[in-house]
């Protein structure tokens, strides 16, 4: 079988492999697609902080159960399927209250070991979560989605809250739509990008504000009055946005970093300090997080109809990743059929 291995920046090969064994505890999945996402686009560049090459790439999939070795039960051949793709150790703090996405061993597959841009692959069925009945290509985007619910949880308890999430790209709008399905009272997404804001409101958020136009606090208070923005989610994860998000932010808002940061940020403290506004960081998801995601995929309550821009087959990987550096406005998600 084929594997994809980004063994250096900007250097992604094929290998051929023999097709994995698996063990009586395990099954072998036959992958159908993978999502191509930012950090992938940073490990593709050279800009990841917390990789390590030589790794094949992909972590948001879609695969089919091709065999289940005769210990496994709950799984049967040819059902649909996602991978929760975080690796941890079960022995550390974090590990013992649940809170399994800040493992201090964490590994994640197509990050710090091999992920899914192979034709097969043998894994423990605790990885898995079973999308049946949902579409086989927008099973991919299960994972990023549950980074969005992942995110917005971080927030406690949404009812009558105002939630504004900074940036309408993938994760932003998933994030989005994530507040709403959530039970936020009103959700706000921004970007300067109006493509983006106007697939937003087709996924029908309810308030998609271009700040090219308006400054984020004054969008907040046009919107929102008086009430502001409870909670305010930085899914841009630039100098810029998180500056503007301080600035918005209202005595006791909670600001959730959720996108990657790529440089150091300076922080006005007393701000944080005399307004009571919490600053929270956030990392991937938990285990209902992903339930949550293909519960509310299958129940309409999150619309992906649209999202993916267009599917590549993996031999064509290195054109894919072109299309993304040269399309950046352009893009949802782009999809790597293994299959074809
Ligand atoms: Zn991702
Ligand atoms: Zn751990």
């Amino acid at each position: 079988m084929k594997k994809f291995v980004l063994s250096a920046p900007y250097t992604l090969e094929a290998e051929d492999v023999p097709i994995p064994e698996i063990t009586d505890d395990q099954v072998l999945l036959r992958i159908g697609y993978f999502g191509i996402c930012g950090s992938d686009i940073q490990m593709y560049h050279g800009l990841h902080k917390y990789m390590t090459y030589p790794v094949v790439i992909g972590h948001e999939v879609s695969a089919v159960i091709e065999k289940t070795g005769k210990n496994v039960s709950g799984y049967t051949p040819g059902e649909l399927v996602t991978v929760e793709p975080q690796v941890f150790c079960g022995e550390c703090w974090p590990c013992k209250i649940g809170r399994f996405n800040v493992c201090q061993h964490l590994r994640v597959m197509g990050v710090h070991q091999d992920g899914f841009a192979c034709e097969y692959f043998a894994i423990d069925p605790c990885y898995l979560h079973s999308c049946k009945g949902l579409d086989s290509k927008l099973a991919t985007l299960i994972e990023p989605l549950a980074v969005g619910i992942g995110s917005v949880k971080r927030a406690g308890d949404l009812a009558g809250q105002n939630v504004v999430i900074v940036g309408a790209g993938t994760i932003g709008n998933l994030t989005a739509q994530s507040a709403q399905a959530l039970g936020a009272t009103r959700v706000m997404v921004t970007d300067i990008n109006q493509k983006k804001l106007d697939y937003a409101k087709e996924c029908g958020i309810e308030y998609c504000v271009n700040t090219s136009d308006i400054s984020l606090s004054d969008a907040i208070d046009k919107y929102f009055g008086l009430q502001r923005a409870d909670v305010i989610i930085d899914c841009a994860a630039t100098r810029g946005s998180f500056a503007s998000i301080l600035e918005a932010a209202r005595p006791s808002s909670k600001i959730i970093v959720t996108g990657n940061f790529k440089a150091p940020v300076e922080i006005e403290m007393p701000v944080l300090q005399r307004q009571e506004i919490s600053l929270i960081g956030h990392m991937m998801y938990v285990r209902e997080d992903f339930a949550d995601a293909i519960r509310f995929v299958a129940s309409g309550d999150i619309r992906l109809a649209g999202f993916i821009t267009s599917v590549y087959p993996a031999d064509r990987l290195k054109e894919a990743f072109a299309f993304i550096d040269e399309n950046p406005d352009d893009v949802m998600k782009i999809v790597i059929s293994m299959q074809e």
